[in-house]
């Protein structure tokens, strides 16, 4: 038995080899921790060759310190490795919630940087000298683009709705229709969020049509509330009715105490309708209808970072701020800072707002994504001959649960590698760096530069050329 291991080296000969400095030094790492890792594949080795199943059965102790230390080198770069990793999507879904859904703005960056390098005014008023609250931070802002009294943030819109739901209607009645309790992406049900939050959910109507009568016959003394929830993901078509926002404002300044809250979803600030896309509502007209409290995503359509905005009654959003959940669902200063530049191209208007990425990808023309993907055409083509190339017309999506009707024309470019299947490409470039992620049909890998950016192209044809 002994016999077998006699080469292994004593850990002090490993400590004492050039390689084990220059590893400390090209990795970052501590000696302590290299020292460990050292001791850990030791012991493999050692396993290994006790069952006479290392791959050489005689190991010279040269060998086995090789092996060894080829193998602690990889073990050392997995520590330089982010989990988190970039990825050129080259799918075409504009929101794509698995990637991370809206790109942000270079301004929204360069705040954030910013933001996280230095102290900030976060909760610090500079004009007088005292403690400020981060509630106030943009609110200016949110009013002026919303148009609302007030507004607040939290973490991301389920929260707003956990939030709204909970500090007004907890033991209360809120009124929903049938057609518009939807479920979003990951589970997440507007039943069930209204659950936890304590409120009692009296659904109205039926899954196709509600009428304003289902509504009036459901109020009652104990209704907190009537909800209206934007189906971002799913259309009724056909035989369908459902109440308009001016209605159900109405109806609740009838009966006194009843607050009407539209939760919006995507909660568009920009009039994507005047681009010919989808027919979402803009946050600002729905308030003009006089609704008391809506609320919307901010990394959907509006292209910011995660958060929920909660805008509307001044009074409503002065409850919610001293609301102990307020603090609970609070955001980071860094989201503050990249929400308020992202806002800020919103103020500044017109073609402004083509400075956020997710209006300016889903604005963009068929003529425009065309220019890129010939780009990249004639660049791959100079370095390789290995694909069989084509572009083409096709479709992209908008994405993150918003706009399921909407189709957005596109150029693909749809590649066939020559001698691996199209299946083992798509794996290959999930493995790149940056990852690249393509959609597959018709045996093609297609890439849709509706997503893909001017500076990622000449990455692109690196990654690719680098395949083989
Ligand atoms: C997306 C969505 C939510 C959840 O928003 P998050 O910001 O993802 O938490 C809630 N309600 C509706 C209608 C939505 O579309």
């Amino acid at each position: 038995m002994k016999e077998a291991v006699r080469h292994l080296p004593p850990i002090h000969e490993l400590q004492n080899d050039d390689r084990f400095q220059n590893l400390i030094i090209s990795y970052s790492l501590s000696a302590e921790l290299l020292t460990e890792l050292i001791q850990e594949h030791i012991q493999r080795i050692r396993n290994e060759l006790l069952k006479g199943i290392y791959k050489d059965l005689n190991p010279s102790k040269e060998v086995i310190m090789d092996d060894l230390f080829n193998d602690v080198e990889k073990a050392c770069g997995k520590f330089n490795e982010t989990y988190l990793r970039q990825v050129i999507n080259a799918t075409g879904t504009v929101l794509h919630t698995n990637l991370g859904r809206a790109r942000l703005s270079e301004e929204a960056i360069s705040q954030v940087v910013n933001v996280a390098r230095s102290y900030s005014n976060l909760e610090y008023n500079l004009e007088k000298g005292t403690r400020g609250s981060r509630h106030d931070i943009i609110e200016d802002l949110l009013i002026k683009v919303t148009g609302a009294e007030a507004a607040m943030v939290v973490n991301n819109n389920a929260a707003a709705v956990y939030f709204i739901l909970r500090a007004f209607a907890n033991n209360k009645n809120v009124i929903v229709s049938r057609g518009q309790l939807i479920e979003i992406g990951g589970s997440f049900r507007i039943s069930s969020i209204m659950e936890e939050s304590g409120a009692n959910l009296i659904e109205v109507g039926t899954t196709n049509k509600t009428h304003l009568y289902d509504y009036e016959n459901a109020v009652d003394e104990n209704t907190a509330m009537i909800m209206k929830i934007h189906t971002s993901n799913f259309k009724t078509i056909g035989f369908t009715k459902s109440v308009e926002t001016k209605e159900l404002v109405e109806l609740c300044n009838d009966k006194e105490q009843v607050i009407f809250y539209e939760d919006l979803g995507s909660g568009v600030l920009f009039d994507y309708k005047q681009y010919s896309v989808g027919d979402e509502p803009v946050v600002a007209e729905v308030l003009q209808h006089g609704a008391d409290l809506v609320s919307f995503s901010g990394d959907k359509l509006l292209g910011g970072p995660q958060a929920g905005i909660i805008a509307g009654k001044k009074a409503l959003i002065d409850k919610l701020k001293k609301h102990q959940l307020a603090r609970v669902l609070r955001v980071d200063k860094m989201t503050f800072a990249a929400l308020e530049a992202t806002l800020q191209a919103y103020l500044r208007g017109g073609e402004y707002a083509k400075t956020i990425p997710a209006i300016r990808d889903i604005t963009d023309t068929k003529g425009e994504i065309k220019v890129r993907a010939q780009k990249f055409v004639g660049l791959l083509n100079q370095v390789t001959s290995y694909y069989d190339i084509a572009i083409l017309e096709d479709f992209s999506q908008v994405g993150g649960g918003t706009m399921p009707d909407v189709v957005l024309p596109t150029y693909v470019v749809a590649i066939r590698p020559q001698s691996i299947t199209v299946e083992e490409l798509a794996s290959k470039l999930r493995q790149t760096s940056p990852a690249v992620i393509a959609r597959v049909k018709n045996d093609m890998l297609l890439l849709d530069f509706r997503t893909i950016t001017e500076e990622e192209i000449q990455v692109l044809v690196s990654i690719f050329k680098d395949q083989f």
